[in-house]
């Protein structure tokens, strides 16, 4: 895989609000948050739960209208809909796959119904199964993997769709410790090869300093940006290395304290 260079997936949150329901039932989920990320940048988002990641998410990838503000990607308001450009991958793998689809068409059918040509998604889908360490297993159904090995499937169908910004909530949170640090480093693997922006929500904060270039750091509830802390740690990144290093340890009790209010 050759390391891409890309200019697009710059998001843009400006004066971000969004308040479920309203009148007495009224639930204000996100005050007021305004933040950048740059094109080809790894932003993590931390915060206790409960505090609104999720609904960022959401706002951020269109499934939701905020209430207030608004969110930009390469300056074009995300509004109404996913726009082109983004791609998700949700916490849940067992409900974001079609079991009786295999691997290859579960990777494609995003790309059948952007209206690309049949072998183009065919090419795409096998290049991004390759990417992920599965293209031996296009044939093979959901049902019959790991847990891990699914959700590299997910990861797979977000890169198949080329996007220039993936949004991940909690992608690892389902899975074994063991796999979980396998998936972070797929993650950063793709992150590097395809040079797409990641923004990813995690509630593990050692997860959030081993795979960012900034932590955007939450508070609330309602949701505000508590702070933007930038990762001053070398990459390549690695599980051992990386966490050894004495500014690691500096990060999480930086982080720690910031998200406990000590
Ligand atoms: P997090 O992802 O940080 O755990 P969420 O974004 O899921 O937080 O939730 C933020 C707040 O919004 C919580 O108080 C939650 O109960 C509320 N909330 C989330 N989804 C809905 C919904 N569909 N309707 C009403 N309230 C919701």
């Amino acid at each position: 895989m050759t390391t891409t260079t890309r200019t697009g997936g710059t998001l843009t949150v400006r004066g971000l609000g969004k308040t479920y329901g309203s009148g007495a039932a009224a639930v204000p989920a996100i005050a007021d948050l305004s933040f950048d990320v740059a094109a080809g940048e790894f932003v993590c988002i931390v915060g206790p739960s409960g505090v609104g990641k999720s609904t960022l998410l959401k706002c951020l990838s269109g499934l939701l209208s905020p209430t207030r503000g608004e969110a930009r990607l390469d300056g074009a308001a995300i509004e109404g809909r996913p726009p082109k450009g983004l791609s998700f991958v949700f916490q849940d793998y067992t409900r974001s796959l079609f079991p009786w689809y295999t691997l290859q068409k579960n990777v494609a059918l995003p790309l059948r119904n952007k209206g690309l040509p049949r072998a183009e998604c065919v090419e795409r889908a096998r290049r991004a199964l390759d990417a992920v360490g599965l293209g031996g297993k296009a044939d093979a159904y959901p049902w019959q993997l790991s847990g891990g090995m699914q959700q590299r499937v997910a990861i797979a169908r977000g890169l198949a769709y080329e996007p220039e910004l993936l949004l991940m909530d909690e992608p690892f949170a389902s899975v074994d410790a063991q796999t979980r640090a396998e998936l972070e480093d797929l993650t950063l693997s793709v992150h590097r090869d395809f040079g797409v922006t990641v923004l990813l929500v995690t509630h593990d904060i050692d997860e959030a300093i081993y795979l960012a270039d900034r932590i955007v750091v939450l508070g609330g509830p309602p949701c505000v940006l508590q702070e933007v802390i930038e990762v001053d740690l070398p990459r390549p990144r690695d599980q051992l290395g990386t966490k050894a290093d004495p500014r690691f340890a500096d990060l999480r009790a930086r982080v720690f304290s910031l998200i406990s209010g000590t």
